[in-house]
């Protein structure tokens, strides 16, 4: 495969949205900005922020009030879906700009959100809960099964639920060089749905944001955005503009993050049909650095996506030729020089995300670690909306009423974090690895038994259920009892599992 543009295709995303007509035109005084500290400041710290200074109506949305959102991707449309509805059931008209330059209309890197597009079980319900389903030509493929490959053999897992719940979406129009696709991509759709309660979406880049009397001022590229009561900033991770907001915007710092690679392979839906049906294959090989790898069959393509440490032209070469991988492509030939771009992801949350008359939502904020990051962006762009809503928009009253959400992700990452760290320990060792696909094997083949590893590797695999429940699980001594045995029995001399083995050629 020809990856060694995959550097260029980077800095072409990063240049889609900070072309040179984007530099900034609105400058950032230090001393022009409000106080640090009432930027999510502490208890302490908010107790003489600004808001101390105004009356609580004053930090309310009022008819009239001007609300800007820098980003329409799934955090940007869905806050502004869910804060005009709330608002109008209470009689309150305001207006409500989202900033978005993306078409999403385009195929390619330049019209999409850098992402695997697996919309995880728990969101898909609750999206349909909440009024939004996704139509059939969002949905690009239903995900049945999960099938998980390691050297040692594979093994398929089916949903738990036993129901096609689980979604792969494309975010923008499909790949380079595909045929322009009917309808709209997963981000459009939210951002339509946005629109359609309300919003205006404004074509433009934002490049600049200042502070203006009680409000912001946004500066865009070729020209001013206007001023407005409330700042909300879902641009992302892979935006030109945290770095902005970080050196001028008061107490900020933007998520901590991790480079990840994306390919899409034109294989035909038949042939996907025949090599990987509708399950998502997830690889659990020894390569160091590599945390996370899954092919994600879509309609005509099928999506890449590695997650690591160290992604390089190396490790994904490495990947792309192993036995376990190009058994998944016909004759075992990977597709060459393919869309593929280096995204980055949220593997850490910003500081001091919240603020008098600002708040920060979905990646610029807080993602969960490695999975379900649309699923983050909906609970952030949620409690943020009802935040603005109920309480207001006062540093205060994101910390009592949109603060919680965030530090519940981040607690939870903190478990995220050693859930994945005992999987790569999985990874590297050989007999564990065994141990694991007998389990997984037996209670797929016996119908009726707890599949207490199955759902556990799902959950962990599908963002569908939260980090600590995952831990809580592992815990059980029905679970740890079957493990042992299970290492015990598929390490014993002769012992060979029902899938076969992968050998190294
Ligand atoms: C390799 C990879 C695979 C992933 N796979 C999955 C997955 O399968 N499932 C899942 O749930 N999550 C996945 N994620 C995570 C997911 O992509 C993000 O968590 C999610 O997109 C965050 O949504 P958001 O709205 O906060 O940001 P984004 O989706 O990044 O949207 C930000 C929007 O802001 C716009 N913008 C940026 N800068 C500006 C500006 N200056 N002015 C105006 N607009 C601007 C951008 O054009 C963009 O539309 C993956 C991420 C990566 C990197």
């Amino acid at each position: 495969m020809n990856i060694e543009n995959h550097g260029a295709c980077a800095r072409r995303i990063e240049a889609d949205l900070t072309d040179s007509s984007s530099r900034p035109i609105v400058s950032f005084p230090a001393g022009g900005l409000a106080d640090p500290a009432t930027w999510g400041a502490s208890k302490a710290e908010d107790a003489t922020a600004d808001s101390s200074k105004l009356s609580t109506s004053e930090m309310q949305l009022k008819d009239g009030s001007r609300v800007a959102v820098v980003g329409g991707g799934p955090a940007g449309s869905l806050f502004s879906y869910f804060l005009l509805r709330t608002l109008s059931m209470s009689g309150v008209h305001v207006t409500l700009d989202i900033f978005e330059p993306r078409l999403f209309t385009h195929s390619g890197p330049s019209g999409c959100n850098h992402c695997g597009g697996v919309v995880s079980e728990s969101l898909v319900q609750i999206l349909a809960m909440e009024g939004i389903n996704l139509p059939a030509e969002v949905v690009q493929r239903g995900i049945d099964s999960y099938q998980m490959h390691m050297d040692v053999g594979q093994v398929q897992i089916s949903t738990p639920l036993m129901e096609k719940r689980i979604a792969a979406v494309y975010r923008g129009n499909g790949p380079r060089n595909a045929p322009p696709r009917m309808g709209a991509g997963f981000d459009r759709h939210l951002l339509d749905m946005a629109v359609m309660v309300g919003a205006n979406w404004r074509h433009q880049l934002v490049s600049g944001v200042e502070k203006s009397g009680d409000g912001w001022r946004i500066g865009c590229a070729g020209g001013e955005g206007g001023t407005y009561d409330l700042l909300v900033v879902a641009s992302g991770i892979n935006s030109a503009l945290l770095p902005i907001l970080d050196e001028a915007v008061i107490g900020y710092r933007p998520p901590t993050s991790l480079r990840t690679f994306i390919a899409e392979f034109h294989m035909g839906k038949s042939v996907i049909e025949a090599n990987l049906g509708s399950s998502m294959h997830v690889f659990l090989l020894d390569i160091p650095g590599l945390q996370f790898a899954a092919l994600i069959p879509k309609g005509e393509y099928v999506s890449l996506c590695m997650l690591g440490d160290r992604i390089d032209d190396r490790m994904i070469e490495t990947f792309l030729g192993s036995p376990e991988v190009r058994e998944c492509f016909p004759k075992g030939h990977v597709p060459q020089n393919v869309c593929h771009c280096l995204a980055s992801i949220n593997v850490g949350p910003a500081q001091r995300p919240y603020g008098d008359r600002f708040v920060f939502i979905g990646d610029s904020a807080v993602a969960r670690l490695y999975k379900d990051g649309i699923g983050s962006a909906y609970r952030t762009a949620k409690a943020a909306a009802a935040t603005c809503s109920l309480q207001g928009i006062s540093a205060s009253a994101f910390r009592a009423g949109y603060q919680p959400t965030c530090r519940s992700l981040t607690r939870d990452n903190a478990i995220g974090r050693f859930i994945f760290a005992v999987c790569h320990l999985i990874q590297k060792l050989r007999f564990s690895r065994r141990g694991v696909l007998r389990m997984v094997e037996k209670e797929q083949s016996i119908p009726g038994k707890h599949p207490r590893m199955s759902s556990i590797l799902w959950d962990v695999f599908t963002g569908s259920a939260p980090y600590t429940s995952v831990l809580l699980r592992t815990l059980h001594p029905a679970f740890l009892v079957s493990l042992l045995w299970n290492l015990f029995v598929a390490n014993l001399p002769g012992a060979a599992s029902t899938s076969r083995e992968v050998h190294p050629t």
